[in-house]
């Protein structure tokens, strides 16, 4: 089919290629199986961008994402490329997509597979089943509000400023991307802010609620104010389908939903751009963890948060969400068939390597369509 969903794939550093070769064997399959095809292309960031051409990001790559239907990224970074000067270092490559592809909407699902309940944290009952999505703004509020920085005052004090500043236009579109995202789910978006403190809060209370009985009438939405959320998620996180969020609170909100599902190996995200006028998005797939220096050349990285991502993929930028699905499913048939990489290990499982566990979700997605 498609020959123009065209797919930017862009491995990076360290365990990033391990996994990205994972994501390509399932991708084959999806070639061969489900006559799934890809015009795909594979480039450099990071670390290995700058060996290559001097700089994190070459143009010709940018242009290359740009161009792209869906961005793929492995992991960025590691010990090599550290002492380089601030413009040069590997995770300057990730942020100059971030800002150039627009990309506003930061999706971070929390999703507890049964067979890993028992590593939360909390009480398995609470996060057993557990699947939420956190869509946090990422282009604005208060880490690039003006005026901002540090300046002395006249009797010798520093000052620190930042800004928390939302405009319309960027509540809209951010809640805009939660209610359609909540019609593909169970239909229910809860709003977060200050608005008992914060003109910002306020502003967005108000935005969203206009938005929705304007334009989403059908689906249910809630507000909570991010303090109450913070403790609700470690509560009863159940409560909650999809939160939508401004950038500092969820930066804050993910991360800790994040550990709802105990480990970093699992987690998948995806950042949204504006769509145009077909409706296409901008959008760059990732797993939520880094270039994992200490563990790459192994072959022990766990390549499920980037398959999960890959799935993500699927979903938002071609909607395959029959695909989705069945990656998620195998995914889930590995875990409960008892099969483990180390960092999700648990004592009477059986440990596989990366390349193993790309291998057996493959076999799993065969498993379940013949
Ligand atoms: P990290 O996420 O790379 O690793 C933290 C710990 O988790 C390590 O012990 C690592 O072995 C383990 N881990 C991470 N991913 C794993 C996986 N898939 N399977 C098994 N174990 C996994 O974070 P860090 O150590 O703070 O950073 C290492 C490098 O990665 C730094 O250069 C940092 O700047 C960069 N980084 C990049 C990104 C990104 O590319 N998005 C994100 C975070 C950190």
């Amino acid at each position: 089919m498609a020959a123009n969903r065209k797919l930017l794939i862009l491995p990076g550093d360290g365990i990033g290629p391990e996994v990205m070769g994972e994501v390509k064997r399932v991708l084959d399959w999806m070639d061969s199986h489900r006559a799934i095809t890809f015009d795909v292309d594979e480039d450099l960031v990071g670390g290995c961008a700058y060996d290559a051409h001097g700089a994190p990001l070459s143009d010709a790559t940018m242009n290359k994402a740009l161009a792209a239907d869906a961005v793929l990224l492995g992991a960025v970074g590691g010990p090599t490329w550290e002492k380089l000067p601030f413009a040069s270092q590997p995770e300057r490559g990730l942020l100059r997509l971030r800002k150039d592809m627009e990309l506003f909407a930061n999706l971070r699902p929390a999703i507890v597979f049964d067979a890993l309940a028992e590593a939360s944290t909390l009480k398995t009952d609470l996060v057993a089943g557990l699947d939420i999505l956190i869509i946090r703004e990422l282009t604005g509020g208060v880490y690039f509000g003006e005026p901002r920085g540090i300046t002395t005052l006249p009797n010798g004090e520093r000052r620190g400023v930042n800004t928390q500043v939302y405009d319309t236009h960027e509540i809209v579109r951010i809640g805009r991307v939660a209610f359609e995202l909540a019609r593909k789910r169970s239909g229910r978006v809860c709003s977060v802010e200050k608005a008992n403190v914060m003109e910002s809060g306020v502003l967005w209370r108000e935005e969203m609620t206009k938005l929705g009985a304007a334009e989403y009438p059908d689906v249910k939405l809630s507000h909570m104010y991010a303090d109450n959320c913070a403790m609700q998620l470690v509560r009863a996180p159940k409560q909650f389908d999809v939160i939508v969020t401004d950038n500092l609170f969820g930066d804050l909100l993910s991360d800790c939903a994040a550990m709802l599902t105990g480990s970093l190996g699992m987690l998948p995200s995806a950042s949204l751009g504006a769509a145009d006028a077909t409706g296409r998005r901008k959008a760059l797939y990732e797993p939520v963890h880094g270039s994992a220096p200490d563990i790459a050349g192994t072959n022990k990285a766990n390549p499920l948060a980037t398959i999960l991502s890959a799935a993500m993929m699927l979903r938002y930028s071609f909607d395959l969400a029959d695909d989705a699905d069945l990656l998620e499913q195998a995914v889930r048939d590995v875990l409960d068939a008892g099969y483990r990489t180390a960092d999700i290990m648990q004592e009477g499982k059986i440990l596989i390597s990366c390349s193993d566990m790309g291998e057996i979700v493959v076999e799993a997605m065969t498993r379940r369509t013949t």
